[in-house]
């Protein structure tokens, strides 16, 4: 299978790439044509999107924030010491243990839950989804392709997805299957998910779409997949600067252009 050695990059500040589009649509001579027919017949089409949850399909901004409220520190420097954290290699949890300090997840959401039973508290709903996904969905549905979601996250992720009705085949929770990204058995899990919709899939006929290099797009790629780096969120504007981006087939701001070029390599 043949790849483009470096990533097509989509900017929210270009205009959107045509169906048509990427590597091969300049020069219109009848050389160029055939070339490009040549390099699209080495190129297997996708069949199936599968998308990470937080900061692809979900804003995490409120969410963050009421973890920020709760324990009275203001937002900016909330957000900044966990992106400083973050940045020089460290984890989320890191993060919130300097601003916390002993800070335990497990405890810390079973004593909220308990104050606040009914409130979203950590979790996201409909008001949370990105405003491009839907539009994108649909723009992805009509060009054939099968959407599934796949994403690290807590069990309660996966009936919060199931209630905004988004056109998927299936919706894949790391709590649920017990295990999580960037494990390789969480891309089998993918796989095998994805293949239910889809008998036969292979994972070259994939397309897992991402915010971070080092839990979506380096494991995707590893299981065979292709792979978009979003350029949005805490990670996606660093992963997307680093040398390692150049791993993902494609880098995009925003879902509009991941959809675009999605369509643009379906069989549809
Ligand atoms: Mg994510």
């Amino acid at each position: 299978m043949a790849r483009a050695p470096r990533p097509a990059r989509f900017s929210a500040s270009e205009p959107r790439a045509s169906h048509s589009g990427g590597a091969g649509a300049a020069g219109a001579g009848p050389r160029s044509v055939a070339a490009r027919a040549w390099v699209h017949s080495l190129i297997v089409a996708i069949r199936t999107v599968v998308f990470d949850v937080g900061e692809t399909l979900i804003d995490e901004t409120r969410i963050f924030a009421r973890w920020a409220d709760r324990f009275g520190i203001p937002h900016m420097a909330f957000f900044g010491t966990i992106g400083g954290v973050i940045a020089t290699g460290g984890t989320l949890t890191e993060g919130f243990r300097l601003l916390v300090p002993g800070f335990d997840l497990a405890a810390e959401s079973a004593r909220w839950r308990a104050e606040d039973p009914e409130g979203e508290r950590e979790h996201f709903g409909e008001g949370d989804l990105y405003p491009d996904v839907r539009p994108a969905f649909d723009t992805m549905r009509k060009a054939g392709l099968s959407l599934v979601i796949a994403g690290n996250q807590p069990v309660e992720a996966g009936p919060s997805l199931a209630a905004m009705d988004l056109p998927v085949a299936g919706i894949g929770i790391s709590d649920v299957w017990g295990v999580a990204k960037p494990r390789p058995e969480f891309f089998e899990r993918t796989l095998e998910l994805a293949r239910q919709s889809t008998p036969g899939l292979a994972p070259e006929e994939i397309l897992y779409v991402g915010d971070r290099v080092d839990n979506d797009v380096l494991p995707a790629r590893a299981a065979g997949m292709n792979a978009a780096l979003l350029r949005r969120g805490i990670y996606g504007y660093r992963h997307a600067a680093g040398a390692e981006a150049d791993r993902a087939d494609v880098i995009a701001d925003d879902l509009h252009r991941v959809a675009d070029w999605a369509a643009s390599r379906s069989a549809g």
